[in-house]
């Protein structure tokens, strides 16, 4: 296999939840506003841009959401379609090949039918391109023979919405975004809103915790309310193997040093991507590529899931000339600053 295609394959492991762990966040997907915890900004716009359009008996604009992988941008477009008691149509940007896929979907929906496209940034030109006039006058232009006698036919479409998704906004071509009329970025949560989210989870699936473990995972949890998730079910697998099933203090700290997730929610992908840059490149700062080939990592990886935390907590600076690590990062890792570089970290 090229090296291209198994770094692209291996990209895409990573993105996607394993099977067996899809399961469990779509029985645990929130259903509703008052299953959806945090992102108080965002849900109180959207609330409003669907009221007001089921008032005047429209469809609604189309929404693009963007931010980290597992912060609830499908989640956020399962309740729209429910709330706006229409149908959802999920896709996906690599999914859609050619202009002919995304004409089959569109023809198939109905007035206020939602289709949610996920990493809408991967888009291939030809399917964006047919999508513009789509989303903008609810028609598709269909090249029909070929050569000299080739025509060009209107359809009409049902008015749907479009509500797209992506971990990489900058990489959206601005004629697409031009076209969304409600776009809103998801932050990291707060550990007091993956408190509720734990909680909640843990009492979906019957589990006991104590409120010291909850603590314990929300804060490990990179404010992500799937990655809080995932470590809940893995900590409950251990506490039903070493203990009596129940997550209590000592069973969830021990579970979670066997994770390999530290104190402040760092798993041993983060940790190698720091220690490069202090080890190899002197803190930086250093380039993006020569990190990534230096740990032997996909760009993309590291871009979406490594540095956003990092740069959140403050481990990491991006820089005109590259990636530094900060010294707050040098202190949680136990590490000392070199004297002479004392003034470049402060
Ligand atoms: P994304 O599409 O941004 O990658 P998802 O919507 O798939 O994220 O969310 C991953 C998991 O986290 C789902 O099980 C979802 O229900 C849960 N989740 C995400 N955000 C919230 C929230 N604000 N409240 C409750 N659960 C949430």
């Amino acid at each position: 296999m090229a090296e291209d295609t198994k770094k692209k394959k291996k990209k895409a492991e990573k993105e996607s939840a394993e099977p067996e762990e899809e399961v469990l966040f779509t029985s645990l997907r929130a259903g509703s506003w008052d299953e959806f915890h945090g992102q108080e900004s965002v849900k109180h716009s959207l609330m409003i841009v669907i009221e007001a359009a089921m008032k005047r008996n429209e469809s609604l604009e189309h929404v693009l959401l963007y931010g980290p992988p597992g912060l609830g941008k499908t989640t956020l477009s399962h309740i729209i379609a429910k709330e706006m008691k229409k149908n959802i149509r999920v896709t996906s940007g690599p999914a859609l090949e050619r202009a002919g896929d995304i004409a089959s979907i569109l023809t198939n929906l109905e007035n206020g039918d939602i289709l949610f496209i996920d990493e809408i940034h991967r888009l291939n030109k030809v399917v964006e391109e047919t999508l513009y006039p789509a989303m903008e006058d609810y028609c598709l232009d269909i090249v029909i023979g070929k050569g000299p006698s080739a025509r060009t036919v209107r359809l009409d479409l049902p008015h749907f919405t479009i509500v797209g998704a992506t971990t990489r906004v900058g990489l959206i071509s601005g004629p697409l975004r031009d076209r969304f009329g409600v776009v809103h970025r998801l932050q990291f949560y707060e550990p007091n809103d993956l408190t509720v989210i734990i909680e909640k989870a843990a009492e979906k699936l019957k589990v006991s915790v104590d409120k010291e473990s909850v603590k314990e995972i929300a804060v490990r949890a990179r404010g992500t309310p799937r990655i809080a998730l995932k470590l809940l079910k893995r900590v409950r697998d251990f506490a039903q193997v070493k203990g009596q099933g129940k997550l209590v203090r000592d069973i969830t700290a021990r579970a979670l040093t066997l994770l390999e997730v530290d104190s402040v929610g760092l798993d041993t992908l983060d940790t190698r991507y720091l220690r490069a840059i202090i080890d190899k490149h002197s803190g930086g700062p250093v380039g993006i590529e020569t990190i990534a080939s230096t740990i032997s990592e996909d760009i993309g990886t590291l871009e979406d899931m490594t540095e956003p935390y990092l740069m959140q907590i403050g481990f990491l600076k991006r820089t005109p000339r590259g990636r530094m690590v900060t010294k707050r990062a040098y202190l949680h890792l136990g590490l000392k600053i070199p004297s002479d570089d004392q003034q470049r970290f402060l």
